[in-house]
């Protein structure tokens, strides 16, 4: 089966004025994906699987920022019903001393559920398999439409996080000529548009010193939030879709 592409959602996110396309696509689809959950709190099968898997802290505090409490209230509560039950389960495990030759015991049946649960996430498991296919089809539209390739080339560039992934991914998806202008072209975009943050960064210093108390903001006033997106995807809240 061809896997879907998602063409029209990736043009749109290279076409707004983003420092990181890739981080306004991951947001969307993680909004979605926090809609599709607390939508789901009365669909049995849905719920049977937030109930195993649970949430990371960042979608925990999410959807606690939500408007549905009674929907959260559900899915916490069965949540904890389930691990309370597993666990329940596990503690009757003896629990044997670490050998004189590792310094750490073996992981017990309790101690490896307890590492799932911390590992676990409903709203990130629905996000991750989306997210792929995003990805995936940014190399489709690069390979497939010239026009795509000049608004990409013309983009403002990544965070560290997503010019690594794309970085990375490049070599499964493309080949030949294809492969080698796109890692030019992310290489370029990635540097050239760091140091464009890195330098209205620079000036918003400049600007606390009195022999530059006149002169221009230029870029420099929302410089600090750009570098947030730039450093670690930290997108101001502002954009939200
Ligand atoms: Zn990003
Ligand atoms: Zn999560």
């Amino acid at each position: 089966m061809k896997e879907k592409l998602y063409t029209i959602p990736v043009n749109d996110a290279f076409h707004e004025d983003c420092e990181c396309p890739v981080c306004s696509m991951y947001r969307s689809i993680e909004q979605d994906a926090l809609r599709f959950t607390m939508s789901g709190y009365m669909v049995e099968e849905r719920r049977a699987e937030s109930d195993k898997v649970g949430f990371c802290e960042k979608h925990l505090r999410s959807l606690y920022a939500g408007e549905d409490r009674l929907g959260l209230a559900w899915m916490v509560k069965t949540h904890m019903d389930h691990i309370i039950e597993e666990i329940e389960g596990r503690q009757s495990e003896t629990v044997k001393a670490a050998s004189f030759f590792k310094k750490k015991a073996e992981p017990s049946g309790l101690a490896q559920y307890m590492d799932y649960l911390g590992h676990s996430c409903y709203v990130c498991d629905k996000i991750n398999a989306m997210f792929e296919r995003y990805l995936v089809t940014i190399f489709y539209l690069y390979k497939k439409e010239v026009d795509f390739r000049k608004v990409y080339g013309e983009s403002k560039g990544f965070c560290t996080e997503h010019y690594r992934m794309l970085y990375e991914m490049a070599p499964t998806q493309l080949g030949g000529e294809l492969l080698q202008s796109f890692i030019k072209d992310t290489n370029r975009l990635y540097l050239e548009n760091m140091k464009r943050v890195r330098d209205d960064v620079s000036w918003f210093i400049s600007k606390f010193d009195y022999r530059f108390k006149d002169e221009p903001w230029k870029n420099a006033q929302d410089s600090i939030p750009r570098a947030m997106i730039k450093l670690n995807g930290i997108l101001p809240p502002e954009n939200k879709k």
